[in-house]
Formats: C-alpha cells, sequence, structure tokens
C-alpha cells in the first residue's frame, strides 16, 4: 500500500508555478487575484488565509475584500462589477458559503467567466461538461493529478464517485470519463452502495461522513481518493474513508488531511496563472 503524499505533491505543483509567475514578471505581466470573504464564518477565514499564504509564495498578488456580514446584495453585485473591469485582477473568487440573506447563484452568475477561476460559472460549468474548458474545477483537478502521481492508467477503469455535488462529485465524474474511464455516480439515494464501490478501480469519496467508506466497500487493490474533510467533537480532522481499516485494501490511498486538500488551492493558484495568461493574449 502507499501513501499519495498531496502535500508533496501540491509544493511541486506551486513550485512549477512560482517559475511560471517568475517568467511572466521578466515580460512584465503580473498575476492578481481577488477573494472576497463576507461575514466571520472561522472555516472561510482558514480558507481564505491559505490562498493568501498560496499567492505570496507563488509571487501572485493578492488583493482581500473583507464585507461585514450585513452586506447587500447590491454592495455585493458592485464590487464584482469593479474587479471584472480591473486590469490588474486577472481571477476573483468569492469564498462560499456566503450569508444566507445573499443569493450564491447570482454572485457566482456575476463573476466574469474569464476571472472565474473556481469555474463555477455555468459558462464553464458547460465547458467542463464538453471537455473544452479554459479552468479546470480546482478539486477535481487536483484528484485527477494525485491520481496520475500514483502511474495508474485511468483510461478504461471502473471509476467510482460517491457524491454529486456541483463544486467536487458532478465535476469529478465528468474529468474522470473525459479521461475515458468507466464511471458511476453515487449519492444518498444509491441502492447497494457497497456493491458498487467494491468494484471500483478507483475510489473518490466526497460524501463529508467521517470514515464512511469502510474496507467491505472497497476493492482489494483500488486506488482510494478520499475528497472529504470532517472535523470530530475530539478536533481532529478526518475524510470520509475509514484510513487505518482500508489502507491495507488499497494500491493507493490518500491521507486526510495531507491529500487531496492542499491539491485544491494549487489549481486555484495554476486557473489564476491561466487567467492572467489568457488575457494577456498568452495563450
Ligand atoms: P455536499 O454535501 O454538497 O455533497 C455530498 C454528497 O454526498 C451528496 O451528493 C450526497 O448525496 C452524498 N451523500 C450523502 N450521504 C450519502 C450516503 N449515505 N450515501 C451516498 N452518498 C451520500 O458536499 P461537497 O461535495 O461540497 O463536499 C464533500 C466533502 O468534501 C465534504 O467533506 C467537504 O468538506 C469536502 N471538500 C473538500 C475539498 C478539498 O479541498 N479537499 C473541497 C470541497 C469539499 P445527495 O446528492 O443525494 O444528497
Amino acid at each position: 500500500m502507499n501513501i499519495i503524499d498531496g502535500k508533496a505533491i501540491s509544493a511541486k505543483a506551486k513550485e512549477e508555478l512560482r517559475l511560471e509567475v517568475a517568467a511572466l514578471s521578466e515580460k512584465g505581466v503580473s498575476v492578481g487575484l481577488a477573494v472576497i470573504i463576507v461575514g466571520d464564518d472561522p472555516a472561510s477565514r482558514v480558507y481564505v488565509n491559505n490562498k493568501k499564504k498560496a499567492c505570496e509564495l507563488l509571487g501572485i498578488i493578492s488583493e482581500e475584500y473583507a464585507l461585514p456580514n450585513d452586506t447587500t446584495m447590491e454592495e455585493l453585485l458592485a464590487l464584482i462589477d469593479e474587479l471584472n473591469n480591473k486590469k490588474e485582477i486577472n481571477g476573483i473568487l468569492c469564498q462560499l458559503p456566503l450569508p444566507r440573506h445573499l443569493d450564491e447563484k447570482a454572485v457566482i452568475n456575476a463573476i466574469s467567466p474569464e476571472k472565474d477561476v473556481d469555474a463555477f460559472h455555468p459558462v464553464n460549468v458547460g465547458k467542463i461538461m464538453i471537455g473544452d474548458f479554459d479552468f479546470l474545477p480546482c478539486t477535481p483537478a487536483g484528484v485527477m493529478r494525485l491520481i496520475d502521481e500514483t502511474g495508474v492508467e485511468v483510461e478504461g477503469k471502473n471509476c467510482v464517485v460517491i457524491g454529486r455535488s456541483n463544486i467536487v462529485g458532478k465535476p469529478m465524474s465528468m474529468l474522470l470519463l473525459h479521461r475515458n474511464a468507466t464511471v458511476t455516480i453515487c449519492h444518498s439515494k444509491t441502492r447497494n452502495l457497497a456493491e458498487i464501490t467494491s468494484k471500483a478501480d478507483i475510489l473518490v469519496a466526497a460524501v463529508g461522513r467521517a470514515n464512511f467508506v469502510t474496507p467491505d466497500m472497497v476493492k482489494e487493490g483500488a486506488v482510494v481518493i478520499d475528497v472529504g474533510i470532517n472535523r470530530l467533537e475530539s478536533g481532529k480532522l478526518c475524510g470520509d474513508v475509514d484510513f487505518e481499516n482500508v489502507k491495507e485494501k488499497c494500491s493507493h490511498i490518500t491521507p486526510v488531511p495531507g491529500g487531496a486538500g492542499p491539491m485544491t488551492i494549487a489549481m486555484l493558484m495554476a486557473n489564476t496563472v491561466t487567467a492572467a495568461k489568457r488575457q494577456n493574449n498568452l495563450l
């Protein structure tokens, strides 16, 4: 059994990007990301700080817009409009979830597709669907990179994704399909889940339930990627996979933390660099 080191793979991806940002800078092209955070959700604050840190490491200019909890839709849309037109900003992301009174869908739709580095805008989602995409969906792209690092061929494999959310499960399934896997998507209404998952050569869990995937659900020698981030009562982070009991059964497995998580930010940085290149006619 091999543990896939997401931290090391993410560090490698970020180093490649740092060199790319430096090369762009020599051509007089800067890379800028605007991060909007509304309210004081502690988890969102941690994510935003991590994104800022990654920008600093790579030489990407980051602008943070921390708005109060009572920000109105009009104020938020006005800020997005300003950033859509700001030349120094190549990527815009609005940290989700937003406070309840704000309309997330309208916010996602307001971000210019060219600057939508999370790839949540319907234009970008559609492009992912047809396999002709500008921006990779960050978490699924990170997972693909982890799978590729194992050296295991995806084409022709039985891949099962547990979860069908718009940000993880669905785009994950599309990326696997574009790589010629045979893909099954499972969700809360799936019957005989263990029967389906135990046929997977590659199993991706994106459920949001601690220790949900148990050894009986896993095929001997499978690649298991755990996207889940769950906080136990003890405060400890854990994934969706019962790591200790499943690991002996797989050929490769990601830990939590240190697996899929660090990859998501690296892919966000990659999208920001892509956006800057495209906006400067370098792609
Ligand atoms: P959602 O809650 O949006 O989706 C969860 C999915 O799991 C749903 O499709 C749901 O089915 C399915 N599900 C729930 N219960 C079961 C069950 N008993 N059997 C089968 N399927 C079930 O979560 P996200 O996709 O946003 O996130 C999933 C996990 O990944 C979370 O832990 C999240 O924190 C983590 N995450 C990690 C990221 C990273 O960077 N590593 C990034 C984003 C998320 P249904 O649709 O029927 O309700």
